[in-house]
């Protein structure tokens, strides 16, 4: 059985301001929240999950809410953009007309893969751009009916990530030789490698940037970035071939919605692997998702204490700053 990872997953980032991240990610951007969890490793932050409307895999940002969080300190070590995809040039146009209206900033620049983006931050700084999908062979996201974002320029998914990382070839190493990723090009600081299909959805852009400081990780940062593979078989052949290359990789770990294995990479960025399933309507009516705090079964019996422990996740009030 040849091994291929399909593309990516998710991203999970981290969020100071849950009630101004939930605002962000779903009103201004237009994504749906399809899963309101906690962080099955600190029951104690909310763990949320913006996707399309069915919480594909391959449309997923998520957030830790870790209200302590210090600011995310850029460097080398760390994922340094997260490019999202939406359906052409057109789509791009109406984003900067939305951003302008809204008071976002935003730069239009070309993309390492080639294309025009859009590229802007979050409120606390997370690195964000917007990229044309027109000749994506990886499928994008169905996008949210709910949304306030029309259908044609509705974000539909993951389109790359950039790691930025001290030198390239340990970080290539593990792409390449271990992941089975492909070298597509080469150009100034950056290198493309690509999966499956390749193209968006399926590229990891690496930013060579050994002059940089480390990076410290913290709200308005990157936590880690998952990669896709469709089976819980292949999955626990990837940890196999993982663990046998040498790198400390976690046994496979049930998530609920899906398995996940995670290791580092020699830059410095946490990988996951995960399954495409069983997917967040595994517990939730598809009509409602992530209307109500979902919790796996081993947390369902300390349900009434892990909510006391949690803040409100009340849309923000508007406090005038003059
Ligand atoms: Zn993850």
């Amino acid at each position: 059985m040849a091994l291929e990872l399909s593309g990516l997953h998710h991203v999970t980032a981290i969020t100071a301001h849950a009630p101004e991240n939930l605002a962000f990610y779903t009103e201004t951007l237009g994504l749906r929240l399809v899963k309101k969890t906690v962080n099955q490793d600190d029951v104690s932050a909310y763990h949320l999950f913006y996707a399309d409307e069915l919480g594909s895999a391959g449309t997923e940002v998520t957030f830790f809410d870790w209200a302590m969080a210090a600011p995310n300190h850029p460097g080398r070590g760390e994922v340094s953009a997260v490019a999202l995809r939406v359906s052409g040039s057109e789509a791009l146009n109406w984003w900067a007309t939305r951003f302008d209206g809204l008071d976002i900033p935003y730069r239009v620049m070309t993309h390492p893969t080639g294309g025009e983006m859009v590229a802007f931050t979050d409120a606390e700084g997370q690195r964000l751009q917007l990229v044309d999908d027109s000749t994506a062979r990886v499928p994008g996201g169905r996008p949210w009916a709910g949304s306030s974002v029309p259908e044609e320029q509705a974000i539909r998914g993951l389109g790359a990530v950039t790691l930025t990382v001290g030198r390239l070839e340990s970080t290539e190493h593990v792409l390449v030789d271990v992941l089975g990723f492909r070298k597509t090009g080469e150009q100034g600081s950056m290198a493309l490698f690509e999966t499956g299909a390749g193209g968006i959805g399926a590229t990891v852009v690496v930013d060579v940037q050994p002059a940089l400081p480390r990076a410290r990780q913290g709200r308005g940062g990157v936590h880690h970035i998952a990669f896709r593979t469709p089976t819980f078989e292949e999955h626990e052949e990837w940890q196999r071939r993982i663990a046998a290359a040498g790198i400390n990789v976690t046994p496979v770990i049930d998530r609920f919605y899906f398995h996940s294995i995670y290791f580092r990479e020699p830059g410095g960025v946490l990988f996951e692997i995960a399954t495409d399933g069983p997917g967040f309507a595994t517990d939730e009516d598809p009509a409602h998702l992530g209307e109500s705090l979902a919790l796996p079964p081993f947390l369902e019996p300390h349900r009434a204490q892990i909510e006391a422990g949690l803040r409100p996740l009340t849309s923000p009030t508007t406090v005038a700053d003059d």
